[in-house]
């Protein structure tokens, strides 16, 4: 594969999607906010020896841990890798993590964290970046995210990371339900009653 001799002939055949510039800081992809004023919401920064660095919303995505369409991409860009890289990052959207109330309320009641027990933080209450809920179907930026979290995903809500942190989620909420719901308690009292009696019918606190 021949090279091109410097980073503006490896873009000068470069089509780029709607909402994409190319600007001085990388080639971004610029969209309005539903509030007010436009965000970089995409950048992929290009260095001289064509290795490149993709960010979401001021984030760094690293590319080999990063979705599968990206990570495939090679470390050293030519025209049509550069097109595919464009066009796969355009199309990518942000993990929306597991956005439930019950588990962004339990990471919440645990300060924002969840440790595994060499003491890392396994995964965190993010709010720094827009997604759509795929419960809700619209927009929200409130979510508990893997540490691991590839952040752009191809065509999923989730990236795998996170979908297989599901299941720690849901053992944390149950164990903490079972400890906490009153229903769980008034049964764990009336079964203590009944055990009173019954040493109370045995004689047991006669001996005491
Ligand atoms: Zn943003
Ligand atoms: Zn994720």
């Amino acid at each position: 594969m021949q090279f091109p001799a410097s980073v503006d002939s490896l873009k000068s055949a470069l089509h780029l999607p709607p909402h994409w510039v190319d600007q001085s800081v990388g080639i971004c992809k610029v969209e309005e906010r539903h509030d007010s004023g436009s965000e970089v919401t995409r950048c992929i920064k290009i260095e001289s020896d064509f290795t490149w660095k993709v960010y979401a919303h001021g984030r760094e995505i690293n590319p080999l841990s990063s979705c599968s369409a990206i990570s495939h991409i090679g470390g050293n860009l030519d025209p049509s890798s550069l097109q595919l890289l464009v066009d796969t990052v355009d199309r990518c959207t942000v993990c929306s993590g597991n956005s439930e109330k019950q588990f962004v309320s339990v990471v919440e009641a645990r300060k924002g964290s969840i440790r595994s027990s060499n003491g890392d933080v396994s995964a965190f209450l993010d709010q720094s970046m827009p997604f759509i809920d795929p419960v809700a179907g619209e927009a929200s930026h409130v979510t508990v995210r893997s540490s691991q979290c590839t952040l752009l995903t191809d065509g999923n809500s989730k990236c795998e990371v996170c979908r297989a942190y599901r299941k720690n989620l849901r053992a944390i909420v149950s164990r903490s339900t079972r400890v906490s719901s009153p229903e769980k308690r008034k049964q764990v009292d009336a079964s203590s009653h009944t055990n009173y009696r019954y040493m109370i019918g045995k004689g047991y606190w006669s001996r005491v």
